[in-house]
């Protein structure tokens, strides 16, 4: 397949198996580790993660709809998988959702309603809105929610919630007024009768911060990928002494160049010819563009990797192709592997690099990698 393609995502297993022990050695001991695979693994293929996180030791993975958990369902039969986002017409897809071990986060009880009458009953838990204004209820349609479920005779697994700005701050305050309110649901809950519920909160970054609020489950997503959910994170982290926590990103992705020309000084490459050649530039042509998931914006502004030297990228990022200048690379011809994301020799370009030259998160540079691009796994 590397043969042909014109571009592939390289998985490191090894990276991978690096993250997750980073997880095992923080999590308090009673706390599940659940791999986040939403949105294609975050870039990294939901088929590929999912057989390599199986084969790891994971036994829950996480998603956000129905259709990726039933991706998960045809790789393994029983394991359990967490469902976040909230499920529409439950009642049009009673046959996919009664499965004992799909876990499905809800806001709604009639959703919970139409859940728990299946068989067989996937598990149900209970989303708190603790300040994040996004899914699940707080305060007294909380408890209005409770009363109607209680009155339904509705059984509960879990209770969870999601921090709105861990990533975003270096003091905590509010990730901690969240978790006060959510220790409060978890008491309503019990003076329902809703007891031993399997209680979760954290994802990546609040796993990192709050020790605390591991409770029985965490909810790993970007730093399975061995990326940081941001660098605050990264500094509160170091600010609180865990130094020996290890992350390394787990994909790569390359192409190899597909034309060279050279042009003499005062040359325009590319549309609106935008890039002026200030001296005679050898050009090597990519066959990879915004189609493909690179960000337009980074045209002349970024750089990919050849034979372990930085090359430039210059003019406009096509659809489907992107120039950038070999001039200084030695050796740089048609079918020289180009590192688009990652480390050649002692050179890298990270997926934090591209989101910070084109004014987004790290998160959102990998899912943008386009799902026709094969992956592959490598040691
Ligand atoms: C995506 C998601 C996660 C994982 O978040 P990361 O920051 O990628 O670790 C956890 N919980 C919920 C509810 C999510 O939607």
């Amino acid at each position: 397949m590397k043969e042909i393609a014109s571009s592939w995502v390289e998985i490191s297993k090894r990276s991978l198996h690096n993250n997750l022990e980073s997880f095992r050695s923080i999590l308090r001991p009673h706390s599940v580790l659940t791999a986040i695979l939403k949105s294609n693994a975050y870039g990294h293929s939901i088929e590929t993660m999912a057989k390599l996180c199986i084969e790891a030791g994971v036994s829950r993975i996480g998603v956000n709809s129905i259709e990726e958990a039933i991706l998960i369902r045809e790789i393994d039969s029983k394991i359990t998988v967490l469902i976040m986002g909230e499920i529409q017409n439950p009642e049009k897809q009673k046959d996919a959702l009664a499965d004992p071990n799909f876990w499905i986060v809800f806001s709604r009880p009639e959703t919970a309603k139409t859940l728990s009458s299946l068989n067989p009953s996937p598990k149900l838990h209970l989303k708190v809105d603790t300040g994040m204004g996004r899914l699940g209820s707080h305060g007294q349609a909380l408890k209005d929610a409770l009363t109607e479920l209680k009155e339904a005779g509705i059984a509960l697994d879990g209770i969870c919630t999601h921090f709105a700005s861990t990533e975003d701050v270096l003091e905590h305050k509010y990730s901690l007024m969240q978790i006060q309110k959510f220790e409060e649901a978890v008491s309503h809950a019990q003076s329902f009768g809703y007891k031993n519920l399997i209680r979760h909160t954290c994802a990546s970054a609040s796993t990192m911060l709050f020790s605390h609020a591991h409770y029985e489950m965490v909810r790993i997503g970007i730093s399975l990928y061995g990326l940081w959910p941001s660098m605050q994170t990264r500094l509160s982290l170091n600010l609180t002494g865990n130094k020996n926590f290890q992350l390394s990103p787990v994909l790569s992705w390359k192409t190899r160049i597909a034309h060279i020309q050279n042009h003499p000084a005062d040359s325009y490459i590319g549309y609106g010819s935008t890039f002026q050649t200030s001296y005679p530039t050898k050009v090597a042509v990519v066959p990879v563009g915004y189609y493909e998931g690179l960000d337009r914006k980074l045209s002349s502004n970024g750089d990919m990797l050849v034979h372990g030297k930085r090359a430039r990228i210059i003019g406009r990022i096509c659809m489907n192709m992107t120039m950038l200048d070999v001039t200084h690379i030695p050796g740089a011809d048609v079918g020289s592997v180009v590192t688009i994301i990652g480390q050649d020799g002692e050179e890298s370009v990270t997926a934090d690099d591209v989101a910070d030259r084109t004014h987004t998160i790290n998160y959102e540079i990998t899912t943008r990698i386009s799902e026709s691009i094969p992956r592959i796994v490598v040691d």
